[in-house]
């Protein structure tokens, strides 16, 4: 990964006005979290008040039910780069749709992918998993399978969204689902670059950490 290459995408990222979602009384464009040296990328769908809040994607109850489910699989959020397909928080947290994926992700996802060059993709939920695969590429038929993206493993899986609003045996049964399909995204990485540190003593706080972040948005408006 190239730095000063990051860095020049980071500000492009932050001044990109080129869709209507910058207009939707967000705080603008959420960057990624994590390390992007990580052979690991997950991709959720965008951000919700608490990322557009602090700027970075998956911090708030979504992010907590990610981190617990990393830590299990042996992953901390400090090793891995976690992004979205859609980085302007929609109006009232309404899904993204397709389009307004595409739009984003080929400006800034595709960028993004050519700068970190993961030897795994992850994609979190239906719109990250349709922005590689198509409007009929369904997560319920296809998690838990190895497709490809350029060359990259993609493994599509549950966005921790969707457990939270499930209950009783399917919230049992999708949290394993989960758990097998992050299991196998860690052990492809972990074969890929066995050298790379994926895991921290203990959970990063992600709030304390992108604390400064989060000021800098408020000054900025
Ligand atoms: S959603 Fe993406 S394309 Fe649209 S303004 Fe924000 S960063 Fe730019």
């Amino acid at each position: 990964m190239n730095d000063s290459k990051m860095s020049a995408w980071l500000n492009s990222l932050m001044a990109c006005q080129a869709c209507d979602l910058r207009h939707e009384g967000n705080l603008g464009p959420v960057r990624f979290s994590g390390d992007a040296s990580s052979p690991l990328m997950f991709v959720g769908e965008g951000p919700g008040g608490v990322e557009d809040e602090y700027g970075v994607p998956l911090v708030g109850p979504s992010g907590k039910l990610l981190d617990k489910a990393l830590w299990s699989v042996g992953l901390t959020r400090d090793h891995i780069y976690v992004t979205n397909i859609v980085k302007c928080r929609p109006k009232n947290n309404r899904t993204p749709t397709l389009e307004e994926g595409k739009r984003c992700a080929n400006i800034h996802l595709v960028k993004e992918i050519e700068l970190v060059q993961p030897k795994v993709i992850v994609c979190l939920g239906k719109v990250a998993f349709q922005y590689f695969y198509g409007r009929t590429a369904s997560i319920m038929h296809n998690r838990g399978k190895w497709f490809e993206y350029e060359g990259i493993p993609v493994m599509p899986t549950y966005h921790p969204a969707f457990l939270l609003r499930q209950t009783g045996h399917e919230l049992v049964e999708s949290k394993w689902q989960v758990y097998y399909d992050f299991k196998a995204a860690a052990e492809k990485a972990k074969e890929a670059m066995p050298d790379f540190t994926f895991k921290s003593p203990e959970k990063p706080d992600l709030l304390a950490t992108y604390a400064e972040l989060q000021k800098s948005r408020h000054i900025q408006q």
